[in-house]
């Protein structure tokens, strides 16, 4: 919020900004500078301006004041606002098009669960019935899923959850706390218990990670994709959604295969250099001590880790089948749906500063 803002305008916009401090602050939720929140008053949009980190929403000026009547004719024009307000998030469409005065966008690690599933709209219908929401397949930010919230509205104008196919999750209300209790009842929904993996092998890790630049996460839960089978052949079938590929380049799919455990006597480190992390074959995961925070912060919870928590929640739902042929038929159903979209999708942007920064949201 820009600090010459009348005390009006700060009281007003007070309720957003605690409820995206505490969104924010929920790795299962936003991860690093994914995510953003919005509210329309008196004409302006008040939007998380790009790069900033919503958990930082109460120390850190993160919204950005646009003229929602000009917004909107660059929305009848085609033009996507983030061109002519390059600090606007690159939802700015998707928020301005909402008629609801607060909307929020997270990558919900448990609806993505959901959301990379082939089966998805038939989960979601059982999992959402009562609620006012809508399945958008997977289109690209911007433009491409503001006309996705637009046909949406069209087909269900009172619609106020929308669930984005390898993406995530959009909630708009008339308040921040109206927002902030919807969220909590779609997660209660969609909730699942991430199937446990086998623990990380430490003392292999500290071997070979000694005099090295590779050390161990503080997030355990990452090295279930050394650990995990399950896992391991998910992650072989591609990315799942956008925020996979913040390491995009031509070797993205091959950061997410195990490397078999290096001989601490061998000179293998010269072999990875420039790698953000490791997978390191039924021992765990190492990280690159040059990992830039937002890395780690997406990296530590479930964006490259969510491979193993979305695989794990697919799974959980494949194993319930059993192995009956109708069984075999859900399983196929279940298979996780890869994401559809292209690496010049715009999600490792430039704007951080840092060729690998999360997407700016
Ligand atoms: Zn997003």
């Amino acid at each position: 919020m820009r600090k010459h803002a009348p005390a009006s305008i700060r009281a007003e916009l007070q309720p957003l900004l605690e409820m995206t401090e505490r969104v924010g602050s929920d790795p299962l939720l936003t991860q690093a500078s994914t995510g953003n929140s919005s509210a329309k008053l008196d004409g302006i949009l008040w939007i998380k301006a790009s790069g900033k980190w919503m958990t930082d929403a109460l120390r850190d000026d993160i919204l950005t004041p646009l003229d929602l009547t000009e917004i909107q004719e660059c929305l009848r024009r085609g033009v996507d606002p983030p061109e002519r307000h390059p600090t606007a998030s690159l939802e700015t469409a998707m928020h301005a098009t909402l008629p609801h005065r607060v909307v929020l966008h997270v990558h919900c690690v448990n609806s993505i669960a959901w959301a990379v599933r082939r089966d998805a709209p038939m989960q979601l219908q059982r999992r959402l019935e009562g609620l006012s929401w809508q399945w958008i397949p997977y289109t690209e930010s911007g433009l491409p899923l503001c006309r996705g919230i637009e046909r949406a509205l069209s087909a269900l104008p009172d619609a106020n959850v929308f669930v984005l196919g390898n993406h995530g999750l959009v909630i708009a209300e008339e308040t921040a706390k109206g927002v902030e209790d919807l969220l909590s009842e779609v997660k209660r929904r969609l909730s699942i218990a991430p199937r446990k993996a086998h623990p990380a092998d430490y003392a292999a890790l500290i071997e070979i990670s000694q005099d090295s630049p590779w050390d161990l996460p503080d997030d355990d839960g990452l090295h279930a994709l050394g650990t995990d089978p399950v896992s391991q052949e998910l992650l072989r079938g591609g990315l799942l959604y956008p925020c996979q590929a913040i390491f995009s380049d031509s070797a993205t799919l091959e950061l997410f295969r195990p490397i078999p455990c290096p001989d601490p006597a061998d000179c293998w480190q010269h072999q990875y250099a420039g790698r953000p992390f490791l997978i390191v074959d039924g021992r765990g995961v190492l990280v690159n001590r040059s990992m830039a925070p937002a890395e780690l912060a997406t990296t530590s919870c479930p964006i490259v880790s969510s491979s193993s928590a979305v695989a794990g929640q697919v799974i959980a739902q494949w194993s319930r089948c059993g192995g009956s042929s109708s069984a075999v038929a859900a399983r196929r159903r279940s298979t996780p749906r890869p994401w559809a979209g292209s690496r010049a999708h715009r999600c490792p942007p430039a704007r951080s500063g840092h060729s690998r920064a999360p997407p700016n949201s």
